[in-house]
C-alpha cells in the first residue's frame, strides 16, 4: 500500500495538524517519507465520539462475533507482512527476521485472544440460585461474570513495533474483551503502525463491526496522547514505555473526574542470581547464556537482565567468559536517536561512579544510532548504598554485583519492582535458599529458573507484569490471556429475569462454557 501519513478515524482518514514528523532511519539518521500528520482536537474528538458510539453495539457481540474479528485482524496482517518487512527494518533498525517473527507472534497473540473470546469461561461466569425458604433471611438469585470497560486508549511501544504496537496484545485483549480501541501511535514507527492500522480497519470492514471499533492517531508533543487519556469516552489505558511516561499518564488519569486504570509497563532491570555450585559447574556456559540475553535485540527488551548478583570468589570463569564475549562483541543500531542518546548517557554515568568498575566493554566502537555492550562491577554494599545503581539501562548493559548471599538477598528484598527475577543453582543450592526465593516472589511478576529473562513465552499462564515501577499494577499482566482481565470488571444482576441476563448467565448454558453454580465449577 502507498502510505498516506494520516490518521485512520474509523473509516475515515485525518486530514491532520500542521504539526508533521517523519520516521528517522535509526541507521542513517535519512528522513523517511512520507510525513506524518498529527490529529487535530477535532479528528481526536472524531474518534472518541466514534468509539462511544460502537461501545454498546460491539460489547454485546458474541465472542464468537469477536473471534472472528481477531481473526481477520491476523489475516489481513499476514497480508502484508512483505510490506510490514520491507518498512520496519528502515524506521526501527531491526533485521527483517525479527520484524517477520515479531508478525508471527502478534498474528499469534491474536488468535491466541480469539480463542479466549470464542471459547467463552474468561468471562468467570457465576450462579448462586435463590433459596427463598433459607433462614433466617431468604437468599435471592445472584449471578455475575466480567464485562468490557468501555473504549480504551492503547500507547504503542518503540521496541515491538508489532506485538506490543497497533495490533499488539494490548489491543488484542481490549477487542477481546469487548473494548473499541484507539491507538496512539509510537513516533518511531509510524509507516509500520500505518499499514497494520489499515489492516484492522479492513478486518473492521470484512467482518461487520460497527465503525468506531478502532482508530489509529498520530501525534507527537504529547497532546494527541494526555487528550486521550484526559477523556471522558475512554474507560481505561495500556501502555508500554518509560516511566516518566507512564508515570505522566497514569497521573493524568487519577486527575480526572473520574479516575481510570492505567496499566503501564514501564522499568524493569530484571535481576539475575549465579549461584556458586552451578557457577562452578558450567560458569562458561551460564556466561555465554547472559551474554545472549544481553545483547538480544541491541539489550531493548523490557525483560533484558540489567543486574547479575554473584558470591565473591565464586565466579572466575565465568567472568572471563563474560569479559572476553563482551570484548568481542559488536555494537548495534538502536531503535531510535534518543532511546541511543538515553543508553549513552545512563552508561556513562555509571562508568563515572566512584567504586562502580567497567568489567569489560566491546572493543569497536559504536557507529551512527548505535550501542555497544558494556558490563559493570561493584559490590553489593555500594550497591545497597547508592538507589541510582538501579536506574534502567535500556541497552545491552549490566552490573555485576558480588557479595555474600545474605546480602544479596537483602538487596533483592529491597529492590524496586520488577517484570522478572532469576536464579541459577543445582536442585540443592536452589532447596537452601527459601528467603531468596520468597524475595525473588516478592519483588517480580515471574521467577525463573536456570534460565535467562529474555523470551516472553505467550499463553495461558504467562505472567508478564510485576509491582511497580515495572509496571503500574502488579495484579495485571501484559502478554498471555490473563491481559484480558485488565478491561473488563465484574457485575451481578440480582433476581434478573432470564430475558435480561447475558446468554452466558442463562438457564441451560445456551454458551456452553465453564461456570460456577452454587460453588461448583462445571459446564452445566
Ligand atoms: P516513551 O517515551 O515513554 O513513549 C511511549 C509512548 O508514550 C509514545 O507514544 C509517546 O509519545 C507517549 N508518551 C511518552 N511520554 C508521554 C507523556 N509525558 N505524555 C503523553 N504521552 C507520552 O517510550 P519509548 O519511546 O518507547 O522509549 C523511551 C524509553 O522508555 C527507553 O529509553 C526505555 O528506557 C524505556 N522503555 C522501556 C520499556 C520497557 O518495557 N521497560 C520498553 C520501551 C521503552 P511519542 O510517540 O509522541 O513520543
Amino acid at each position: 500500500m502507498s502510505l498516506l501519513g494520516t490518521s485512520i478515524i474509523g473509516a475515515s482518514r485525518g486530514n491532520g495538524s500542521k504539526v508533521t514528523t517523519h520516521a528517522i532511519n535509526p541507521a542513517t539518521g535519512e528522513k523517511l517519507e512520507p510525513a506524518y500528520l498529527g490529529a487535530t482536537s477535532e479528528e481526536v474528538a472524531r474518534a472518541l465520539e466514534l468509539a462511544a458510539a460502537a461501545f454498546p453495539k460491539y460489547s454485546r457481540l458474541s465472542g464468537k462475533e469477536r473471534g472472528a474479528f481477531l481473526r481477520a485482524i491476523a489475516g489481513e496482517i499476514e497480508t502484508v507482512a512483505d510490506e510490514i518487512a520491507a518498512r520496519g527494518p528502515l524506521e526501527t533498525g531491526l533485521p527483517e527476521a525479527r520484524l517477520r517473527g515479531e508478525t508471527a507472534r502478534t498474528t499469534g497473540q491474536l488468535r491466541l485472544f480469539a480463542a479466549l473470546a470464542e471459547e467463552g469461561s474468561w468471562v468467570d461466569a457465576r450462579i448462586e440460585h435463590a433459596q427463598p425458604d433459607r433462614q433466617p433471611l431468604a437468599k435471592v438469585d445472584l449471578r455475575s461474570m466480567l464485562r468490557p470497560l468501555g473504549p480504551v486508549a492503547v500507547f504503542a511501544a518503540s521496541n515491538f513495533p508489532l506485538a506490543f504496537s497497533v495490533a499488539g496484545g494490548d489491543t488484542a485483549s481490549a477487542l477481546a474483551a469487548g473494548c473499541p480501541v484507539i491507538v496512539k501511535a509510537h513516533s518511531s514507527h509510524p509507516g509500520v503502525s500505518e499499514i497494520v492500522g489499515a489492516a484492522v480497519r479492513r478486518a473492521a470492514e470484512k467482518t461487520g463491526m460497527p465503525e468506531g471499533v478502532f482508530s489509529l492517531l498520530y501525534g507527537g508533543g504529547r497532546d494527541v496522547g494526555i487528550a486521550l487519556v484526559e477523556a471522558p469516552q475512554i474507560k481505561a489505558v495500556g501502555f508500554t514505555g518509560s516511566r516518566s511516561g507512564g508515570t505522566a499518564l497514569m497521573a493524568a488519569a487519577a486527575k480526572r473526574p473520574e479516575p481510570i486504570p492505567v496499566y503501564a509497563e514501564m522499568s524493569s532491570i530484571n535481576p539475575v542470581v549465579f549461584l556458586p555450585e552451578i557457577l562452578a559447574q558450567k560458569g562458561e556456559v551460564l556466561a555465554e547464556g547472559l551474554f545472549g540475553s544481553l545483547t538480544m535485540g541491541v539489550g531493548q527488551f523490557c525483560t533484558n537482565p540489567g543486574l547479575v548478583f554473584l558470591e565473591e570468589n565464586s565466579a572466575g570463569p565465568f567472568l572471563a567468559k563474560l569479559k572476553t564475549l563482551v570484548e568481542a562483541g559488536a555494537p548495534g543500531v538502536m531503535l531510535n536517536s534518543a532511546i541511543c542518546e538515553a543508553y549513552h548517557s545512563a552508561t556513562s554515568d555509571l562508568a563515572k561512579k566512584k567504586d562502580v568498575a567497567v568489567l569489560a566493554k566491546a572493543a569497536a566502537a559504536p557507529g551512527q544510532g548505535q550501542g555497544s555492550p558494556v558490563v559493570f562491577q561493584t559490590s553489593v554494599d555500594t550497591f545497597t548504598a547508592d538507589p541510582e545503581l538501579c536506574a534502567e539501562m535500556f541497552g545491552p548493559a549490566t552490573l555485576v554485583i558480588t557479595g555474600s548471599l545474605e546480602k544479596i538477598t537483602a538487596a533483592i528484598v529491597d529492590l524496586e519492582g520488577q517484570l522478572t527475577t532469576s536464579i541459577h543453582g543445582t536442585d540443592t543450592e536452589i532447596a537452601q535458599v527459601d528467603d531468596l526465593l520468597a524475595a525473588m516472589e516478592n519483588r517480580s511478576g515471574r521467577v525463573i529458573f536456570n534460565g535467562f529473562p529474555t523470551g516472553v513465552e505467550v499463553c495461558h499462564s504467562m505472567v508478564h507484569g510485576g509491582p511497580f515501577p515495572s509496571t503500574s499494577d502488579g495484579r495485571s499482566t501484559s502478554v498471555g490471556s490473563m491481559a484480558i482481565h485488565r478491561f473488563a470488571r465484574p457485575i451481578s444482576w440480582q433476581s434478573a429475569p432470564q430475558s435480561a441476563l447475558p446468554a452466558e448467565l442463562r438457564d441451560g448454558n445456551p454458551s456452553g462454557i465453564w461456570r460456577m453454580i452454587d460453588g461448583q465449577r462445571g459446564q452445566g
